[in-house]
């Protein structure tokens, strides 16, 4: 569904990804942690074409992200193409980012139907429907000034999934919230998961998110992948020095 092909990715001559290799089967739920500078939000920057790439290619579902096949060779792609391939990504971010100036159902109807061209009804219909799934329809109509953060959370995670994403990307989403929240916002994504036939990718700090939510478990480290495991394996057996010191430091 989703793969880095030797990968790489510098500023100047800070070398941010080095030659990375990965691939992210459909519908699974892999977790990226890692040092800080280790290159963890670059990965998902790039999948959003918000970077540009030095070397290698990603690809989603079999076609180059950046790239189109001419003829038999890749050239850069064009604006359409990168629309419709950022099309099947949606992102959660830890700043919710929500517009202060809409309710929680007006920030999901939005994209629908600025960009995907949805009528009011049609993008009013699924929001509601996902606002629902949230356990956030019954606070439809308030501002996000009036929520809490795991409220927030909730609908800029609803907002995502209007525009109908095949692949989520979370970055740090429960960094900002309760502990006693995050086992919630965890259920809703697990749940959503499941229902909506999604593959994921998240960037997170904090272990026990990504322990109860990943089907595997990255760790990276300049810039590359150092280790990589499901969950139980990587918890209680790491194999690396670097993942042992690294899960000994935040512990
Ligand atoms: P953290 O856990 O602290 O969020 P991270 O693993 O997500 O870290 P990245 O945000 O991917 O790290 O950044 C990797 C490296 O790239 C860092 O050293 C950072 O300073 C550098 N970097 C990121 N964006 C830029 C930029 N626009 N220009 C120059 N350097 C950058």
């Amino acid at each position: 569904m989703v793969r880095f092909m030797n990968v790489t990715k510098s500023y100047g001559s800070l070398v941010v990804l080095d030659d990375l290799n990965l691939d992210i089967q459909r519908g699974e739920m892999v977790s990226v942690i890692g040092p800080s500078g280790s290159g963890k939000t670059t990965v998902l920057r790039m999948l959003m074409t918000l970077e540009s790439i030095n070397g290698g290619v990603i690809y989603i579902d079999g076609k180059p992200l950046t790239h189109m096949e001419r003829k038999g060779v890749l050239v850069p792609a064009d604006e359409a193409h990168l629309r419709r391939m950022r099309a099947s990504i949606g992102m959660c971010f830890q700043h919710f980012n929500l517009f202060p100036h809409m309710t929680a159902l007006q920030n999901c109807m939005e994209g629908p139907v600025q960009v995907l061209g949805l009528s009011k009804a049609e993008a009013r219909d699924r929001s509601e429907e996902l606002l629902k799934m949230v356990g956030m329809i019954d606070k439809k109509d308030q501002h996000p000034s009036r929520l809490s953060g795991g409220q927030q959370q909730r609908v800029a995670i609803a907002r995502a999934l209007a525009m109908r994403p095949r692949i989520m990307l979370f970055d740090e989403v429960t960094s900002a919230l309760d502990p006693e929240v995050i086992g919630e916002v965890t259920e809703v994504i697990r749940r959503l998961v499941a229902e909506h036939d999604l593959t994921m990718l998240m960037v997170t700090h904090q272990m026990g998110f990504a322990r109860d939510i990943s089907d595997r478990i990255c760790f990276f480290y300049k810039g590359k992948i150092e280790e990589q495991a499901a969950p139980e394996q990587f918890f209680t057996n790491p194999q690396r020095e670097r993942t042992q010191q690294f899960l000994r430091a935040v512990k």
